[in-house]
């Protein structure tokens, strides 16, 4: 027999579960003591670990997302020249004026010209423009949408130059 501590009550060995850290291996509580506490404590224990798990989930989720829109702008940042190239040359009606000889690599010259104004904006704080040496709709003349036609320069240049074909290449 032994008396449990809570209740005061004299009960069979039995009566009580294993304890390892008691001098006699059971618990200072009998079982029909014990039981409500234990089922408290799981309860606050799994509340604790709701709560945690929450918490973890949502951390996981606002990293997930700061990921997800560090990725897209490295992505963006790394086609964004040859897009505004593309864009650019919807936009000014380039088609008739890009020659169908032209191959990947003059393709890519051309985005690289681009992707130059863009640096030359971002370093000198100057908007650079792409701009066609021998304007696309000139008087007389048309220019094409190719790398060797191509050049970065501030934009005000460009604006201010308009359709005239430069004096050094008239001939
Ligand atoms: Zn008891």
């Amino acid at each position: 027999m032994k008396q449990c501590k809570r209740c005061g009550e004299q009960k069979p060995l039995e009566a009580f579960s294993k304890r390892k850290a008691s001098k006699d291996g059971l618990h200072y509580y009998c079982r029909e003591c014990n039981s409500p506490l234990l089922k408290a404590y799981s309860e606050a224990n799994r509340e604790r670990k709701a709560a945690y798990d929450k918490a973890y989930y949502e951390a996981n989720r606002e990293l997930a997302l700061i990921r997800a829109r560090a990725s897209y702008e490295a992505n963006y940042a790394a086609n964004r020249p040859r897009d505004r190239a593309r864009v650019r040359a919807r936009q000014a009606g380039l088609a008739t004026a890009t020659p169908m000889w032209l191959s990947k690599g003059h393709r890519e010259a051309i985005a690289a010209i681009y992707a130059e104004a863009e640096r030359l904006t971002r370093e000198t704080g100057i908007p650079h423009h792409v701009d066609h040496i021998i304007p696309l709709k000139g008087k007389g003349v048309c220019g094409l949408h190719v790398p060797w036609n191509l050049r970065a320069i501030p934009a005000a240049e460009n604006l201010s130059k308009s359709n005239r074909i430069p004096d050094h290449l008239i001939v």
